[in-house]
């Protein structure tokens, strides 16, 4: 075996959370009942970001970020149910907090595109009731 057969790729398998791209489950917080996001709202995009560790502050100081590469694309920030802005963080970068008790990030904005991520392993999954 090659040191590259051996090396085990740490992925997370979300595809019972996925239905046509789209997040099957409504999205909620994962600190406080605030809905985020109703089903079918976002588009399941593979993109690699480096989304600093979720922090109870609203201004990250910290740098130490993490890859995540699964996303829930919400192409108009009115989609959103409840979705809360850090500060720009860089020229047409924001990070997404929860709007109720603003931990994060959960996901980052971009400006240039008005497009919002959603990271998948920062936000709840839950069947509609
Ligand atoms: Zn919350």
């Amino acid at each position: 075996m090659t040191e590259e057969e051996k090396t085990i790729e740490v992925k997370n398998n979300y595809d019972h959370l996925i239905a046509e791209e789209k997040n099957k489950h409504t999205v909620y917080c994962t600190k406080c009942p605030s809905k985020i996001l109703s089903s079918t709202m976002g588009k399941h995009s593979k993109i690699q970001f480096n989304l600093p560790y979720m922090s109870q502050r609203k201004n990250f100081e910290s740098v130490e970020c993490e890859l995540l590469s699964d996303y829930w694309m919400v192409p108009d920030m009115f989609m959103f149910d409840n979705i809360g802005f850090s500060k720009t963080v860089e020229f047409g970068l924001k990070y997404l907090i929860c709007a109720d008790c603003e931990i994060g990030p959960i996901g980052w904005y971009d400006d240039k595109t008005k497009l919002s991520y959603l990271a998948l392993s920062r936000v709840k999954h839950a069947e509609d009731s």
